[in-house]
């Protein structure tokens, strides 16, 4: 209808390193976004994950956003995020949701985040605009149960549980074992493009 407000949207946040991105943020984002009814989920990619800093050789953004762009091309309602690469410097979730409040005005927010990053969110930088900006959606990873604050409005949303990580993901090509049905293969063919993680292009 001419003039009518658009509808209010309802946009996900799942932010990560993705140093590879791989079947479990694909798996997480889909279901999540059925579940909520979300109209898309960004897979946001951190520009310098400062948690990370100084743990272990990062791979350069662009590259890291172009395995996203790769990972969600065929993938309806998944988008790749570069706004904390165009921000620039330490990428904060607080920042990002500003971010997206101006592009997406009026919509809603919702953070995705696994249990482990979860059990971590009083560690993050003004993790209080993050609660207030957004509604907090928490999906458990294999292993150990993570004890959440129980004073965070947390939304559980059940996902299949997939054991793989990125840390065994990286592992793998350094040691040669099998990536088959861990990485998608239009990431996997981005890898080799550009001779990621020793990889012969
Ligand atoms: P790394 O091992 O390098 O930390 P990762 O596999 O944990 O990599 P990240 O980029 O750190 O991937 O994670 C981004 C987000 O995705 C985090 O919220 C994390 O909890 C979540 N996540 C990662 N792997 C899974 C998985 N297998 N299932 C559900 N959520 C996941
Ligand atoms: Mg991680």
């Amino acid at each position: 209808m001419p003039g009518s407000a658009p509808p209010l949207r309802r946009i996900g946040l799942f932010g990560g390193t993705f140093d590879p991105p791989h079947v479990g943020h694909l798996v997480t984002a889909v279901n999540v976004r059925h579940a909520l009814d979300l109209d898309v989920v960004v897979l946001m990619v951190a520009n310098v994950p400062w948690q990370k800093e100084g743990t272990r050789q990062i791979t350069p953004a662009a590259d890291r956003l172009a395995m996203v762009e790769a990972a969600v091309s065929d993938v309806r309602g998944l988008l790749p995020g570069r706004q904390e690469i165009d921000l620039g410097g330490h990428s904060f979730t607080a920042d990002t949701l500003e971010v997206l409040a101006v592009e997406y005005p009026g919509s809603e927010l919702f953070t995705i985040i696994g249990d482990d990053a979860a059990a971590g969110l009083r560690t993050w930088t003004r993790w209080d605009e993050v609660v207030e900006r957004s509604h907090l959606v928490v999906v458990d990873r294999p292993g150990e149960a993570v004890a959440l604050a129980d004073d965070i409005d947390w939304t559980r949303v059940e996902v299949p549980r997939l054991e793989v990580s990125s840390t065994d993901l990286r592992a793998r090509f350094t040691d040669g074992r099998p990536l088959d049905y861990l990485i998608t293969q239009p990431v996997l063919d981005v890898i080799s493009r550009r001779g990621l993680y020793g990889a012969s292009s």
